[in-house]
């Protein structure tokens, strides 16, 4: 067997070596043909390279990346670029957020294969976080070959990313005093929107109804006119709280398009509010179905799309209320899945797509995810809900969050990480996910 696949890698390298790459430039080809004349075709392809050097130096040239990366040229027909294509894809499923790997098809885009002013295919060019060529192969590259030839280059891709940030104990502890604190997202509660839901022994704060209608929507078998009556809204005029059901709402739209709920024990304050402030005028149950409309894809909770992860699988354009329920969504569909997110900082947009349960690509590949935990009464790590994750463009970014959140606990993972996380849920598990008191 083994002596066999050897064999095969001798053959596909000697047809490696007589691979030249069909650039198409002013140079005729003979009509012997390429893989008759190596030496003529080496030099054809020297001529060019040459004349590419002036437009963007091969060896000096620079690729903008603040990871590491592999960039493969060769062609889709080739035999020996046939063998790199699943090294590469495991490489970049593998190593996603620490390495990026780019295959470049020199037949389809001769351009680009002269810009690299390279003589044969497949060559493969190591480039460092810097963008600094550090090393080019020619013909058929194992796996770890590669991996130990980036070691030999000071890029240990196998280490652990020893430098992700975990915080187990908060620097600063949250002192503000419950009541002030929404029950659902853990901001403060504007005292002009404080939404409570009286139980049986406590009560819940939630900073504004629209809260109130998450943690609705994450209870398991709520019936709403049971759960109606415990509710109370705070009237926009007096501050005083009234029964939520008997209240009139003014719906209203803030400069992004993120609905505005104000709440009024009478009807006629709310219509003279509206004549200033615009918006709709609304009974509970109108505002309950708008509220519960849109939800997460992956944990079925009410959620504003301008608050959302965009989830695109098949033809289905969906949402992921945070980051991480986003990804949970490959996992309940069993589908591949596109991930629209953005920054938890600076909201710079991040990309994430999957392929049969795995990372296909990020962008930018240097992306990483923040998963938010606390300890339980049993003294183990559990999630802290969906609105402590998040994604971040690098590092930096996720560091800056932090310092804004002194009282946050959790560590950083991989994004791959978190895909890996849920895709090991069982859909009794997914069933449960973010359910009040049911999830992990
Ligand atoms: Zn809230
Ligand atoms: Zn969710």
């Amino acid at each position: 067997m083994k002596t066999s696949a050897k064999l095969l890698i001798i053959a596909a390298l000697a047809v490696a070596v007589i691979a030249a790459v069909a650039l198409k430039q002013n140079h005729k080809k003979s009509a012997a043909g390429a893989g008759d004349s190596p030496p003529a075709a080496a030099q054809s392809a020297a001529a060019p390279s040459a004349t590419a050097a002036s437009a963007a130096p091969a060896s000096t040239q620079t690729v903008a990346a603040k990871l590491p990366k592999l960039i493969d040229l060769g062609a889709d027909k080739c035999i020996p670029c046939k063998m790199m294509a699943p090294i590469l894809e495991e490489l970049k499923r593998e190593y996603a957020g620490r390495l990026e790997v780019e295959f470049i098809d020199v037949w389809k885009n001769p351009a680009a294969g002269r810009a690299y002013g390279i003589q044969m295919i497949p060559t493969q060019i190591f480039y460092d976080a810097e963008g600094k060529e550090r090393f080019r192969h020619v013909g058929f590259f194992g796996k770890e070959d590669i991996l130990a030839k980036w070691k030999e280059l000071g890029v240990d891709l196998l280490a652990k990313q020893s430098a992700g940030v975990v915080r187990e104990e908060p620097v600063k502890p949250d002192t503000r005093p419950r009541d002030k604190v929404c029950f659902m997202c853990d901001g403060d509660v504007d005292p002009k929107t404080r939404t409570v839901v009286k139980g049986q022994s406590e009560q819940r704060i939630f900073c504004s109804p629209h809260c109130y209608f998450i943690y609705f929507s994450s209870l398991v078998g709520a019936d709403p006119k049971t759960e109606d009556s415990k509710v109370s809204v705070t009237d926009w005029v007096s501050g005083n709280l009234v029964p939520a059901s008997a209240a009139v709402y003014i719906y209203g739209m803030d400069a992004k398009g993120r609905p505005t709920i104000k709440a009024f024990g009478e009807k006629e304050a709310a219509t003279n509010e509206q004549r200033s402030s615009g918006g709709n005028l609304l009974a509970w149950d109108v505002l309950r179905s708008k509220e519960l409309a849109t939800r997460c894809a992956f944990c079925d909770r009410a959620v504003y799309p301008e608050d959302a992860c965009v989830v695109k699988f098949g033809t289905t354009r969906g949402y992921g209320c945070c980051t991480h329920c986003s990804l949970g969504v490959a996992a309940r569909f069993k589908q591949d899945i596109e991930v629209e997110a953005n920054d938890g900082l600076t909201g710079e947009p991040i990309r994430v797509k999957t392929l049969d349960g795995q990372i296909a690509s990020i962008a930018p590949p240097t992306a990483i995810a923040w998963f938010g935990q606390t300890k339980n009464a049993e003294g183990q790590w559990v999630s802290a809900g969906c609105f402590k994750q998040g994604f971040f463009v690098n590092q930096d970014n996720l560091r800056k969050w932090l310092d804004a959140r002194p009282a946050m606990t959790g560590r950083q993972i991989t994004i791959a990480q978190a895909l890996a996380d849920k895709m090991k849920l069982t859909p009794e598990q997914i069933a449960k996910a973010c359910k009040l008191g049911e999830c992990k």
